[in-house]
């Protein structure tokens, strides 16, 4: 008989323990009120250069003023699950609205962009169907193609001729493929490069296929007015089949959502079981969501100051002499090489009053260890600078320059 195990918790200290024995463990840092380009980490003054809030919207007086609003007409909560009793006007307010700007037939909100790709990946595929996945796809679709029960198959990151590969492929298989479905990000978030959407969808139709594209860090930053990457292509829903986004990045809020035809809106709030079985939005979200909206719609300075920064910055670097890898967007990484010289900079960068995170193996390659940046459109030329400043100098004392 095996030993009885007196500590049937006792792995959770020895998985920590290892975890930070490799200093693979999150040592959290604390934002001491407001996500702002001029902000407080651990009680230090920055200068924020990673946050995702690239038009600085969580802060706008509108959505501001919209959440506060709703909270005195709708409450702080919804009360319950969508399908039940916590459908509000403010959620089909905000999804005829995203619709409208995104130039789709239809919209479905989640409570995140998480809870899309998981929710609703595993229901367009099933046993008898393939999914075609980029091989730097984020986490979140990853989950959602491991829930699957369909087959899966890599392509080379961005590479539509090994994709063209993968799809022949598959014509091969006997009994043929129910359905195939193609997924991509539309922004990388580690490198800030663009997948090359109208390839994919050329090289789908020839197959068949359906294509998914996750655009969280393509909405209002790419397209007409940041309406994403869709936009961007000249595209349209009858070719890109799921455009999936988030309200927590450029939107400056919280939530994901899908948008595309009336169809996949009807099939998706069906039969994802992150949107059936989880609780509706809080009105502030949704009211914030809709003025995000506006401010987009109606003050396009923050898109084109977030490129006009985002050029500046990247020549800024680029001059200096350091590798920014193949971003064409405002994320901007500067790859160091190795982990330990990739955190020592990012800890030398918070010392002289920049926030800027480093991403390290096992997130990205061995050797590839970078400091990621993410450009603000409220950030000016003299904190762009000081920034750059101080990139020149720890890139100095630590031989990366
Ligand atoms: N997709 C991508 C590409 C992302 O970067 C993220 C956020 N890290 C998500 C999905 C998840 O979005 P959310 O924060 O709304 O859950």
């Amino acid at each position: 008989m095996p030993a009885i195990n007196r500590n049937p918790t006792s792995f959770l200290g020895e998985e920590y323990k290892a975890l930070v024995d490799q200093e693979l463990d999150w040592r959290l840092r604390i934002l001491q009120g407001p996500s702002s380009t001029r902000c407080i980490v651990d009680g230090k003054k920055v200068l924020m250069l990673c946050s995702n809030n690239y038009l600085s919207l969580s802060t706008h007086p509108k959505l501001i003023d919209a959440a506060i609003r709703s909270i005195k007409t709708h409450g702080v909560g919804s009360g319950s699950v969508r399908p039940i009793a916590g459908n509000m006007d403010l959620h089909i307010e905000l999804e005829r609205r995203l619709a409208k700007f995104k130039h789709a037939e239809s919209s479905l909100v989640y409570t995140s962009g998480f809870t899309a790709n998981s929710g609703l990946i595993p229901q367009l595929v099933g046993k008898e169907d393939l999914i075609v996945s980029d091989e730097l796809n984020h986490g979140s679709i990853i989950d959602g193609v491991r829930l699957s029960t369909a087959e899966r198959a890599i392509y080379k990151h961005r590479d539509v001729t090994d994709l063209g590969r993968v799809l022949n492929e598959a014509e091969k298989h006997a009994p043929a493929y129910r359905r195939i479905l193609v997924i991509t990000d539309g922004v990388f978030s580690m490198d800030g490069d663009i997948a090359p959407l109208d390839g994919i969808v050329k090289e789908a139709e020839r197959h068949g296929a359906m294509v998914y594209v996750d655009d969280a860090h393509g909405e209002a930053v790419l397209g007409e007015g940041g309406r994403g990457i869709v936009s961007h292509f000249h595209l349209d829903h009858k070719r890109v089949h799921v455009e999936m986004g988030t309200f927590s990045k450029a939107f400056g809020v919280i939530g994901g959502h899908i948008s595309g035809s009336k169809d996949l809106v009807n099939f998706a709030y069906n039969k994802s079981r992150t949107w059936l079985l989880t609780a509706s939005h809080p009105p502030p979200v949704a009211a914030a969501c809709i003025a995000a909206i506006d401010v987009l719609e109606n003050e396009p300075q923050h898109v084109k100051t977030l490129w006009d920064n985002t050029n500046y910055f990247k020549k800024g670097l680029v001059g200096l002499g350091f590798n920014t890898g193949n971003s064409q967007t405002p994320i901007t990484p500067v790859i160091i090489g190795e982990n330990a010289t990739a955190k020592k900079f990012s800890q030398r960068l918070y010392e002289l009053g920049v926030f800027a995170l480093p991403i390290i193996f096992p997130m990205v390659p061995k050797g590839t260890a970078r400091i990621r940046t993410i450009m603000n459109s409220a950030l000016t030329k003299n904190d762009l600078n000081d920034a750059l400043a101080a990139f020149e100098k720890v890139g100095k004392e630590l031989s990366v320059l």
